[in-house]
């Protein structure tokens, strides 16, 4: 079965609405109006009917999984009504998702979130810079072995730290 895009871009941005921001978790979908804005630069504004109460809590599930602190059962209440619906011409069968209309965003994270668990096991990972961040990323690099939701900005500071943490341990040499 041919199932449509693969809407990873959406399932990162969902898991990434919490950030933590000098020192602090944040959540972009907790206030209606920031949420609001958020589904129309993610989704188009055609998604601002979603159901923001589902979509949190699809969202702290999905996040929850991704740490094994969860079971796929939790997803339930998100993928009620959801199905698969085949369009047949002349070329061959194309499956669309049909989902109730408040749910289609919850529904599509939750879809590729179980396609990458098939196509790139183990690849949806949350950042180790654990102290300071709160993104989740997905490894595409050959080796499997990132282990920051960036180089440049989580990458940089563990290193920088251990590097610290380096010379404060080591003997001083009189
Ligand atoms: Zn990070």
């Amino acid at each position: 079965m041919k199932v449509e895009s693969l809407d990873e871009g959406l399932l990162l941005a969902l898991l990434n609405t919490t950030p933590t921001v000098a020192g602090e978790v944040t959540d972009r979908l907790a206030d209606p109006e920031e949420a609001g804005a958020w589904i129309a630069e993610h989704a188009g504004e055609a998604h601002l009917g979603e159901d923001l109460a589902l979509l949190r809590s699809t969202r702290d599930t999905l996040q929850a999984l991704v740490h094994d602190q969860a079971t796929p059962t939790a997803l339930a209440p998100a993928l009620h009504g959801v199905s698969y619906q085949p369009f047949i011409s002349d070329t061959g069968i194309s499956w669309r998702l049909a989902t109730p209309r408040e749910h289609i965003l919850a529904a599509r994270a939750i879809v590729a979130w179980d396609a990458l668990r098939h196509t790139a096991p183990g690849r949806l990972r949350a950042c180790e810079n654990k102290d300071e961040c709160t993104l989740f990323f997905v490894d595409h690099s050959k080796s499997n072995s990132a282990r920051w939701c960036s180089m440049a900005g989580c990458g940089n500071r563990m290193k920088a730290r251990r590097h610290y943490e380096r010379r404060k341990n080591a003997p001083t040499i009189t």
